[in-house]
């Protein structure tokens, strides 16, 4: 499959390196100077911009978090003035104040870029109808599929999120070849699909998603694929770096390519702050090389992968991240034991009978220990009619399967067709009820 900028794609790594070094001391000494917070974060650490002269003097910077972000809400981490900043957009924040994106003129024509070297990574191309669900408005996913489809000249459909049934239609109609939204979105399509006599695999002629937003596992992408009949592509953005077209996989998709001319990768211990290898796991931190209305140096994602700079297949040189593992935040403590969201979904995806619609829900009863709950759909034809014979059969499996893996009990609670909510957008995994009691 071609790519969209080989020359950049698939520079050698020795001047890619070199590359990212001169980069890296250009957008220092202009961060220092136009951005009043991180200069007086260097000042503390005791480090000027000519101490930064190539990538092995990246560690000397200090780190920005998202609470660094938020002390500066809403602009006060923008280098340029206002009359330069062309576009705003900002993620849900789903407690408290969102998290900013400001691009100048400059900055929305990089995130073309970087879009279109993304869709063209999972072989869209001119003859393509891209049905983009992701939402359009101040989340990035919209616009910045939207930038990518039209440089490389496929059509576009600007479909949004929601009115499901009518996504259905239209997609059939337009012929769309490819279709972009959250994995759990594209689920509730596929089921939506079913629900009004429609084949999916038969009548549309999607043949590629281009998914994320949101985490998903490897089990998640086998069930998309064999419910749609498509290929899933996993990708990764966020607001803070310049939305979606930060990494894509590629043909291969064994792992995803970071768009490393633009967006420095790093893992780190989340604990230590310490650089690691590549190929062990830890927090993803970047630095932002090029862009001029917000940059970002050492942002802590505070999502945990491994990278990987062997060469791949594609003939990419951009190291890969594999899957997003979870985030650092998204690690519930229950009972004392660390458990991820990620080992569940994992989990009650290898259980014949389970649908793919699931929550996880916390409490803590007054003055008892935690309880862990995970509510998950089973196939319809354990009610059509009800058997609870193997409904308790199905329950139990279940419950023993989460023990073994998870190390902690949770109690299953099966349901019917339908009763997890659709999202169409970030699906809700995690409800933790616990927090209610925290001042009581
Ligand atoms: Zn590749």
């Amino acid at each position: 499959m071609p790519m969209w900028n080989p020359e950049a794609e698939s520079m050698p790594r020795n001047a890619l390196e070199k590359l990212q070094g001169e980069r890296l001391a250009k957008i220092i000494e202009y961060t220092y100077h136009q951005m009043p917070f991180y200069r007086q974060k260097m000042d503390e650490a005791g480090v000027k911009p000519e101490d930064i002269r190539s990538l092995d003097d990246l560690n000397k910077l200090p780190f920005t978090t998202k609470q660094d972000l938020r002390n500066v809400y809403p602009f006060g981490n923008f280098c340029i003035p206002m009359e330069e900043v062309v576009r705003i957009h900002a993620s849900s924040g789903t407690t408290g104040k969102p998290t900013v994106g400001g691009y100048s003129k400059n900055d929305l024509e990089l995130w073309t870029e970087v879009m279109a070297r993304t869709v063209t990574s999972c072989g869209v191309t001119n003859k393509d109808v891209a049905h983009n669900a992701y939402g359009y408005g101040l989340f990035t996913g919209g616009l910045g599929f939207h930038i990518g489809f039209q440089r490389v000249g496929a059509t576009v459909v600007p479909v949004s999120g929601g009115m499901t049934r009518r996504q259905i239609m239209l997609m059939e109609d337009f012929s769309a070849t490819i279709l972009t939204c959250t994995p759990s979105y594209a689920l509730a399509l596929a089921e939506e699909a079913g629900n009004i006599g429609i084949n999916f695999q038969s009548r549309m002629k999607i043949r590629a998603g281009i998914f994320g937003a949101e985490p998903w596992t490897e089990e998640m992408r086998r069930e998309i694929e064999n419910r749609m009949g498509i290929e899933a592509y996993d990708i990764y953005g966020l607001t803070e770096i310049i939305g979606p077209g930060v990494s894509v996989e590629c043909e291969h998709r064994n792992g995803l390519h970071i768009n490393e001319d633009h967006f420095l990768p790093e893992i780190i211990d989340p604990a230590t702050g310490e650089k690691l290898p590549y190929g062990t796991e830890g927090e993803l931190v970047f630095t932002t090389l090029t862009k001029e209305a917000m940059p970002v140096i050492r942002y802590r994602t505070r999502d945990r992968t491994v990278l990987h700079a062997e060469e791949c297949a594609c003939g990419r040189t951009m190291v890969r991240m594999e899957k997003i593992r979870g985030r650092t935040d998204d690690m519930l403590i229950v009972r004392g034991v660390n458990v991820f969201p990620s080992l569940i979904e994992k989990t009650l995806l290898s259980i014949e009978g389970l649908e793919p619609h699931y929550q996880i829900v916390l409490d803590r009863p007054k003055d008892q220990l935690d309880e862990l709950e995970v509510w998950v759909e089973a196939n319809r034809h354990f009610f059509e009619p009800i058997d609870t014979r193997r409904l308790d059969q199905l329950r139990d499996e279940a419950e023993a399967e989460l023990a073994q893996t998870l190390g902690v009990r949770a109690t299953i609670k099966l349901m019917g067709p339908n009763s997890i909510e659709r999202s169409a957008g970030k699906a809700v995994r995690v409800v933790d009820k616990r927090a209610l009691y925290k001042d009581s």
